[in-house]
């Protein structure tokens, strides 16, 4: 008895029959229907979705004897002998290895007969990107002036290969990759009527590998299905396909996250003793990773997701217990892993330093946190804050407390006092007089507000909004308008270039704007650098001293040390104190 493959015995006979392309066999049927039959087809997609298996039961349709009901009819003999593979009137031919002239030359020759019992005599061309220039060439001639009684089916995965014009004398059909669910559904109902007891996670892993193809998918059944056994689980699917469980991946990636290297190693050194290829391995990682993301970001995963319902639940439970940062680093290392690995010669070993990376960085992470952690000891000793907190650049949203604990510290005036020693600042200082007694923030334009006198409503105002930026705010040792201009001026010029970053400048601006209730610009600049504000000379002389921070070989070590960059140099007296602090984690 011989063994018929399962994507020839689960070949769909009629258009019901087919998985996954509901709008292209819409199409088909209204085709036939309205009696508007092309000259020229052409099915385009991805490998194994049905463009020929669609392609022939259009030509079973177009030449059924029985043209009524329902089309095709899978009875007369036109139509068996189609599905049988020994129609007359149908052609097939392989585009790849029938490409020349010569071969079209035959087909022309061909087509001038009529059908030899059939309405028409079809040609199905399969992988007809694989022509040559002449081949096209000599069909374009016949495709222009096609007789009544051809039609030309063409399929390809490469229809961007194809000539224009060609293209624009086919109707197209554009089939697409199967949706997992599809997938999962179909091999479900195969396993069922071929008796075979297989687990819901074992086919998820096989509708997932085959990637919305359906030829690929019944391949990869087939050999689970020679396998045997009773009941065949995912275990069992990953030992004959390599395929990776994707329990396994969840396990690894809960470990990585969760900074357990002995674990993860654990985990890859049970995937290597199977045998799995490491490069493979790390992509489904990495598919992984991506799907926690997505899990963590979307409110409906499931559109972007191949899985299954409980799969995407486990994953979303997985993933709320971390950071968006978290994730989005785990995802950059192993990227940057997966890459290295293309060419290195112990791919494992290369995989096992990219964990150990990420181990380290979870422990160096919480640097924003690390930070805060420094500015209170430093408070509470009297000392003096090395960095505005936390990094502006952050794209997660804003958890600071807005209210500073932190008594606002501040030096004395560096041009009449030339001691480099600290001091607390309990009062405001002269130019800015506070006004703790003055109404909140925001309410009433009762009387047009001061920077002179409502500076640390100013301040409050940022902080319900943007903590780290009130902050900076406060430290401002003078505020004026200038007509339409609110200039402030820093001692230290140390905050001075993360508040005239463009962003927070602008942001800075609109606060001023609503919290003054005029239109204003605002300009920063520092004292001891001349009145320039924010350009000329002062951003030169800080641009080469920010170059040659970046350059600096403790900086070069600390960034190679925790594999970060120098994402942010802040210059001016302090920045030496906060070395460290320059090198960022990406
Ligand atoms: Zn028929």
């Amino acid at each position: 008895m011989s063994y018929l493959v399962l994507a020839r015995k689960w070949r769909p006979l009629d258009f019901d029959q087919v998985v996954g392309q509901g709008p292209v066999v819409r199409i088909l049927r209204n085709v036939i229907s309205r009696n508007r039959v092309p000259h020229a087809m052409l099915f385009s997609g991805v490998r194994g979705v049905g463009k020929t298996t669609l392609a022939r039961i259009m030509a079973k349709a177009l030449n059924c004897e029985k043209q009524e009901g329902a089309l095709p009819c899978n009875k007369c003999s036109s139509c068996l002998e189609i599905t049988a593979g020994t129609a007359v009137d149908l052609h097939e031919i392989d585009g790849a290895s029938n490409r020349g002239i010569q071969e079209i030359r035959d087909l022309k020759e061909n087509i001038r007969f009529l059908p030899s019992r059939n309405r028409y005599k079809i040609m199905i061309i399969d992988e007809v990107h694989m022509l040559t220039n002449e081949a096209f060439n000599a069909l374009l001639k016949t495709l222009e002036e096609p007789p009544d009684h051809v039609i030309f089916m063409f399929a390809t995965t490469e229809i961007h290969k194809i000539p224009v014009t060609i293209l624009s004398r086919c109707q197209r059909y554009e089939l697409k990759k199967v949706p997992f669910a599809e997938l999962f559904g179909l091999f479900q109902k195969i396993a069922e009527a071929e008796k075979v007891t297989i687990s819901d996670d074992a086919l998820e892993m096989i509708a997932r590998e085959a990637a919305g193809s359906i030829r690929d998918g019944l391949s990869l059944l087939d050999q689970v299905f020679s396998f045997g056994g009773d009941e065949m689980t995912g275990a069992d699917v990953s030992e004959v396909l390599g395929l990776v469980d994707s329990q396994l991946l969840e396990r690894l990636a809960a470990a990585l996250l969760a900074g357990d290297l002995g674990a993860a190693l654990k985990i890859l050194n049970q995937v290597c003793t199977a045998g799995a290829d490491l490069k493979r391995f790390t992509a489904d990682l990495l598919h992984f990773v991506r799907g926690l993301i997505v899990c963590r970001l979307n409110a409906a995963p499931a559109e972007l997701l191949d899985g299954s319902d409980r799969e995407i639940a486990e994953m979303t439970e997985l993933a709320a217990g971390y950071s968006d940062e978290s994730l989005s680093q785990l995802f950059d290392y192993l990227l940057k892993g997966a890459a290295e690995m293309q060419y290195a010669p112990y791919p494992r070993l290369v995989l096992e330093m990219t964990f150990a990376r990420i181990v380290q960085s979870g422990q160096a992470a919480p640097i924003a946190s690390l930070i805060a952690r420094i500015d209170e000891l430093l408070a509470a000793g009297g000392g003096e804050s090395p960095l505005p907190s936390p990094s502006p650049v952050s794209s997660l949203p804003e958890k600071k407390n807005p209210e500073p604990a932190a008594p606002t510290i501040t030096e004395p005036d560096r041009l009449s006092e030339p001691s480099p020693a600290f001091v607390v600042r309990e009062q405001p200082p002269p130019d800015v007089p506070g006004s703790a007694s003055k109404p909140a923030a925001g309410t009433g334009p009762e009387a047009s507000k001061d920077p002179r006198r409502d500076w640390d409503d100013f301040a409050v105002y940022i902080g319900e909004r943007k903590g780290w930026m009130a902050q900076i705010v406060k430290m401002c040792d003078s505020a004026r308008f200038k007509g339409d201009e609110l200039q402030m001026k820093y001692e230290d010029s140390t905050h001075c270039p993360i508040l005239q970053q463009a962003d927070n400048l602008k942001v800075l601006t609109e606060f001023a704007q609503d919290f003054f209730q005029r239109e204003l610009r605002v300009k920063i600049s520092a004292r001891g650098t001349g009145e320039g504000g924010n350009g000329g000379d002062q951003a030169t002389v800080l641009q080469e001293e920010r170059t040659a921070l970046r350059r600096d070989p403790l900086a070069l070590l600390v960034s190679e040390v925790f594999s970060g960059h120098v994402a942010d140099v802040r210059t001016g007296p302090r920045s030496r104190v906060s070395g460290a602090g320059t090198a960022k984690e990406e």
